[in-house]
């Protein structure tokens, strides 16, 4: 087994590739980082201000493949006698790229469900008797972030994947299922909506009468100095290679973060050896990370870093689709009406209308389904519903208190290289419109498009300006909702 395997894996598979010239064992259809990962090697791209960074917290990932520049390197996958270098950020953007000679799919159907989390099945699940549904979904599986947890946890009694698993062997055939495809935004089209979608390089375009967005929540970024650095993993990135790959982040590893209890179970499962710390100041290595430094100074000699910290709701389908927000206990939130609409025809249910357990998540997909269903006529009882949906609360998130005496040219707020400081200079200058300070220093315009930066951006600009969250204007998001090139050649006609 490689280094940090925690599996024994399909010896028929077996490859080599080569990183840096050099060669390393790696299996056929792994991710390219996470076969990396397992032979030790965390850093893989450079920022554009020199900073090492990994594939496992937030930026781009360019790398050269087979000697071909500006391969996103989160989605290439390994084959036999691969060649990979690092490359710096460059000109390099994380980009669908769609190819405009090839004709669109288009695919009508009564409703379009965005977002294939726990959330999105419950709805495809309660619509899919009557109505014919299209469930689009983004990662290259189902089930959202329950997919990649093994602890049971939730409010359901089986393991995460099974529960998955056994919910979608009931969809039947009123239902299409588009994995890996990026829902890009939602556009009204006279009766109808338009989502259009990009699949690899092919333009989906859905046309639906009614649109849910169960597009999920994103994980917190916590700041502090070398928060990028390679070898520090959000805690998606963390299950995903945990659970999915059978990888482990590191040997010993610190937890920071104020939610440890998200990760702990899944790391004593697995027997990796860990260390809370509470309140990280600075992360140190050369390559990697070797050290954790805490604010009172304490050092943690360690491999990697996880962050469990709070999720966000996801607010850029809400925005982009004409929602409005509001803030409360420390999070946006759609502001939804008593049928979990942002408007007319547009539903929102699960995490992205506020963080509770994956189990009530599920019932808010069945609940708007159940208004839908309504609406087209056929009998069913969100009533019920509403009502089980009742037992559980909606979380709240204390606000984190940023800690300004930090080196701020270390924190990073945004993965497309936006350091604290230069959106901290910008504030301090006497601007505090989120908008402007998009424009003037990028945040939120790059490849996440906003969906993990915004949150810090505006908390910053809260606490210096002593405004409350509340009373900020956040930006709305422009479509489309993820970076999205448009590959159009001359057809010579
Ligand atoms: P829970 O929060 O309990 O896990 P949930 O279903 O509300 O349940 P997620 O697990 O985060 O939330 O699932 C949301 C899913 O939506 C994710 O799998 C994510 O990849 C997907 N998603 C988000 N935005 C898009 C988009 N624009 N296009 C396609 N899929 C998307």
């Amino acid at each position: 087994m490689r280094p940090l395997d925690l599996t024994e894996k399909d010896p028929s598979k077996k490859v080599t590739i080569y990183f840096e010239g050099k060669p390393y064992e790696a299996y056929e259809g792994e991710k390219i980082p996470v076969a990396l990962l397992a032979n030790g090697i965390y850093w893989l791209t450079t920022s554009l201000q020199g900073r090492k960074r990994g594939a496992f917290t937030f930026g781009p990932l360019p790398i050269v493949l087979n000697g071909m520049k500006n391969v996103d390197g989160r989605k290439a996958k390994v084959r036999d006698g691969i060649r990979i270098e690092r490359q710096n950020y460059g000109e390099f953007q994380e980009a669908v790229e769609i190819d405009g000679t090839k004709e669109p799919l288009r695919v009508v159907v009564d409703v379009a469900v965005i977002g294939g989390g726990i959330a999105g099945i419950g709805a495809a699940l309660e619509m899919q008797e009557h109505l014919t549904v299209a469930l689009i979904e983004e990662k290259g599986w189902l089930g959202g972030l329950m997919f990649l947890e093994s602890v049971p946890q939730g409010g359901f009694d089986e393991e995460p994947r099974k529960v998955v698993k056994g919910l979608t062997s009931k969809f039947n055939e009123n239902l299409r299922v588009f994995t890996q495809t990026v829902a890009l935004g939602v556009f009204d089209e006279g009766e109808y909506f338009l989502v259009p979608a990009a699949k690899g390089d092919q333009l989906v375009e859905i046309m639906a009468k009614r649109v849910v967005l169960a597009t999920g929540a994103v994980e917190n970024i916590l700041l502090f100095e070398n928060n990028e650095f390679p070898g520090v993993f959000r805690l998606d990135f963390a299950l995903e290679v945990i659970n999915k790959w059978g990888v482990a982040p590191g040997r010993k590893v610190a937890v920071v973060g104020r939610r440890p209890e998200r990760i702990i179970p899944e790391l004593e499962k697995w027997g990796i050896e860990y260390v809370v710390v509470p309140n990280p100041k600075r992360v140190e290595g050369e390559e990697k990370v070797e050290r954790l430094i805490d604010t009172n100074g304490n050092v943690y000699e360690v491999d990697a870093v996880i962050v469990s910290d709070y999720r966000i709701p996801d607010i850029n389908p809400i925005t982009q689709a004409g929602g409005k927000l509001r803030f409360k206990r420390g999070h946006y939130l759609p502001v939804l009406d008593s049928k979990n609409r942002i408007r007319e025809g547009i539903y929102v249910a699960g995490s992205a209308a506020g963080i509770k357990p994956h189990r009530a998540n599920y019932i808010e997909g069945r609940l708007v389904g159940a208004h839908i269903l309504r609406e087209f006529g056929y009998e069913a009882s969100p009533a019920v519903y509403r009502e089980q949906l009742e037992e559980y609360e909606v979380e709240g998130m204390p606000l984190p208190v940023i800690d300004f005496s930090m080196n701020l040219e270390d924190v990073q707020i945004c993965g497309c290289d936006v350091n604290f400081k230069k959106v901290d200079d910008v504030v301090k200058s006497g601007i505090k419109d989120l908008q402007i300070i998009k424009r003037l220093t990028h945040l939120a315009m790059g490849f996440c498009q906003g969906r993990f930066c915004l949150y810090n951006g505006a908390l910053l600009v809260s606490q210096r300006t002593e405004t409350p969250m509340g009373e900020l204007d956040i930006p709305v998001a422009r479509p489309p909702l993820k970076n999205v090139k448009m590959k159009v050649v001359a057809r010579g006609e």
